[in-house]
């Protein structure tokens, strides 16, 4: 195993409306509920693992049938769950997830087993072949910086960004992060945040004490910005968007299977824009093994 990923495993619950609702509206759903395995972690890792990555996934599930179903998709993808445990008598992470016409969707998530995810537990996950560790902000972050510290390499998804800003260890795991991989929305928090001198663009985040950034722009593509403050712009694949969940996972879970290859950070973007692309042409927050199949026939 080259590639680690601790985060979160979720069983999405979604929807499709004809619009958001606002505060204190019901909005008809315009699809029946369809259940999905997710959670940035579990997405990561499954996009990774499809992709070819000899990747293994540290979080924790609960004792019912959502925490078995995303269990067994990680194994499917080819993932090594000896770290993914289970929390007896709590329930699995669970997402409700809206998606609007034109893909753009809402999120809310109960953390279930995911906040039970101990520092003891991930340190002890980053076992010596390990190269890349790549966390996002769905557990505790306590756990993110205890497999930082033990990390060769650190992938920051800083997402959700309000909960990075929020936690006490915020500092401490920014500084690992080689490179921090957020969003617009995500990148704007965190330049606003205590200590974040304020909204600016990519390479203001280098204040933030990351040694590297991405950020990724949707249809736009993303930015790469090196440890020395130069920035290059990946352009993204032009494709029409049917659902938006995941493409961020599925751009990191790539982004850190290519950086434990040994890829430079350039080309491990030019790999991970081609996997979000890939990821908001289908429903669902796993990129399938379609998908993946594709992208490596096209990239071969
Ligand atoms: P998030 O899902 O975290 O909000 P983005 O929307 O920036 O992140 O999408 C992540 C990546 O997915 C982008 O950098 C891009 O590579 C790809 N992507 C997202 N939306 C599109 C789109 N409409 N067309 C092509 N690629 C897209």
């Amino acid at each position: 195993m080259t590639l680690l990923v601790v985060g979160s495993a979720n069983a999405d619950l979604v929807v499709r409306v004809p619009r958001h609702p606002g505060p204190g509206e019901t909005v008809l759903g315009a699809s029946d509920l369809a259940v999905h395995p997710g959670g940035k972690g579990a997405n990561q890792a499954v996009a990774a693992g499809r992709l070819g990555a000899r990747a293994g996934f540290c979080g924790k599930v609960g004792d019912d049938p959502n925490g078995e179903r995303v269990t067994r998709t990680l194994a499917e993808a080819g993932v090594d769950t000896a770290a993914l445990s289970v929390a007896a008598g709590v329930p699995t992470g669970v997402a409700l997830v809206t998606v609007a016409p034109g893909g753009e969707n809402t999120i809310v998530v109960a953390p279930g087993a995911n906040a039970r995810l101990t520092a003891e537990e991930a340190a002890a996950a980053v076992t010596p072949h390990v190269r890349v560790v790549s966390a996002q902000c769905e557990v505790p972050l306590g756990a993110v910086c205890a497999a930082a510290r033990r990390a060769p390499r650190f992938v920051l998804n800083a997402s959700p960004a309000e909960a990075l800003a929020a936690a006490p260890e915020a500092a401490e795991v920014l500084g690992y992060a080689d490179p921090l991989v957020v969003n617009e929305h995500e990148m704007r928090v965190l330049l606003d945040a205590p200590g974040g001198g304020g909204a600016g663009n990519p390479a203001d985040l280098l204040r933030l004490g990351v040694r590297s950034a991405v950020v990724t722009l949707g249809a736009a593509g993303a930015v790469v910005v090196c440890p020395d403050g130069g920035t290059a712009t990946v352009a993204a694949p032009q494709v029409e968007a049917v659902d938006t969940t995941g493409a961020g996972d599925a751009f990191t879970g790539a982004l850190a299977w290519r950086l434990a290859e040994g890829d430079g950070l350039a080309d491990a973007v030019g790999w991970a824009v081609r996997a979000g692309a890939a990821a908001v042409q289908e429903s669902g927050a796993h990129l399938s093994s379609t998908a993946c199949g594709k992208l490596l026939g096209r990239s071969a």
